[in-house]
């Protein structure tokens, strides 16, 4: 019994096994077209950082080249140029990721640069290994060109296995042009394999690394975001709520206090909202605010403020209008009010709002923020004894 199990169960579990590992080859390869967007961005900055440091090195090799004595000028001459080469194409690199590293979204031109760079890169290593040869039998510049790359710049999986396949074929093939002996270029062919082997395994882990760490950086800051929304935002209207209205109100005064513009202050109070509770329910009476919060938004300015203050209580901060153009303001909105047909399922409802007027200007060296709202709300509570339904200014003599 127990061999038929055991049996049974090495096949399945190499099953799985191979499934986990597809899945993981997969996720690898071809999962992680998410973060391509962060990556440019950071590969855009480590283009930056290597043009500086390539430009003076280009130079000193090109300055001892030129001064080395040497026999064989071919190999001379051959490696002067290819540097020479790589000196202008950094000096280009540098001056296009100069302006682009202060992005913050990535555009076209950052996602061709960094494979023009890898390009460049691994051409003139080959081409510097292959001259190389005219003198030696190292193959140094190849292995390092596949490590910076590997180590430097953030490429998926799949694109650096074409990236260094690729090279490692013209690498083959261009070696025939200056290695004569049959087994100094199967050395150097077996050693290429190893040099592609490191700089992909090298550009794998890192790509990895920086996924998990991108992934890890964008739950933060979603966790940071829905943080802040609940902080600041009334979860049923999606209003911003009495805290940020508070700093956006500290932020007021100081440039009120600057430039000494005005700020009306409108608190709307809804009507005998209670027997909309009583009579329909309260996941109905929920449903009208929603609509009725959405009704002041799309009625105010974009660079107005609509928060709610309290239960069916709203406040409008109106930057750059006095008490007069805020009062005219709040009349209108009253009409629109009252002309509006909230629809809650089968239910029409109507509703009229009381408003009270003030200005930021009359209050502002008061020490408290409560008194801010002071005499706004001291002119709804009169439009309320007043009758409801009708907006009041409040008297700025009366003092707070
Ligand atoms: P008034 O005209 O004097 O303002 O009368 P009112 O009925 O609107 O005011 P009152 O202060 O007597 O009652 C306010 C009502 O608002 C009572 C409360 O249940 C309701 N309310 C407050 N917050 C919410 C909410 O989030 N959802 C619902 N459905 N009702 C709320
Ligand atoms: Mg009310
Ligand atoms: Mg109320």
């Amino acid at each position: 019994m127990v061999q038929i199990n055991s049996s049974r169960g090495k096949p399945k579990s190499l099953a799985v096994l191979i499934a986990l590992l597809k899945r993981k080859l997969i996720k690898a390869f071809s999962d992680n077209r998410n973060v391509l967007d962060e990556c440019a961005l950071i590969n855009t900055r480590r283009i930056y950082l290597i043009s500086i440091i390539a430009i003076p090195l280009h130079i000193i090799s090109i300055l001892l080249f030129a001064f080395a004595k040497s026999e064989d000028v071919t190999w001379r001459h051959g490696i002067i140029g290819s540097h020479t080469v790589l000196l202008i194409f950094m000096a280009g690199f540098l001056l296009a990721s100069r302006k682009l590293r202060k992005r913050t979204t990535p555009n076209m031109v950052m996602f061709v640069l960094q494979y023009v760079l890898v390009a460049v890169i691994m051409t003139l290593g080959i081409v510097i290994v292959v001259i190389d040869q005219m003198v030696m039998t190292s193959i140094t510049v190849f292995l390092l060109i596949c490590i910076i790359v590997g180590i430097i710049l953030l490429i998926r999986p799949l694109a650096s296995l074409i990236i260094y396949a690729t090279s490692y074929m013209v690498y083959f093939v261009l070696l025939t042009l200056t290695t004569t002996d049959p087994l100094v270029l199967l050395s150097n062919r077996v050693n290429g394999v190893i040099a592609v082997g490191i700089g992909f395994f090298l550009s794998c882990i890192l790509w990895h690394y920086n996924y998990m760490n991108i992934m890890q950086m964008r739950r933060i800051e979603a966790q940071q975001k829905q943080l802040e929304q609940m902080a600041y935002y009334d979860p049923l209207t999606d209003l911003p709520n009495r805290r940020l209205l508070e700093k956006l109100i500290k932020r007021e005064i100081a440039s009120i206090r600057r430039y000494g513009h005005e700020t009306a202050v409108i608190i709307l109070d809804i009507d005998n909202f209670k027997s909309i509770n009583d009579t329909y329910g309260h996941p109905v009476g929920d449903n009208m605010l929603r609509q009725f919060a959405d009704f002041l938004i799309a009625n105010v300015r974009k660079s107005d403020t609509v928060a709610r203050f309290g239960g069916e209580e709203f406040i409008i901060l109106m930057p750059q209008t006095s008490a007069e153009e805020g009062c005219i303001f709040a009349e209108r909105l009253r009409k629109l009010i009252m002309e509006k047909h909230f629809t809650v399922g089968s239910i029409t409802l109507q509703t009229t709002c009381s408003f009270g007027v003030s200005s930021m200007r009359d209050i502002i060296d008061c020490d408290s923020l409560d008194d801010y709202y002071f005499l706004a709300d001291r002119a709804l509570y009169m439009a309320k004894q007043n009758g409801k339904n009708r907006v009041e200014k409040a008297c700025a003599s009366a003092g707070v």
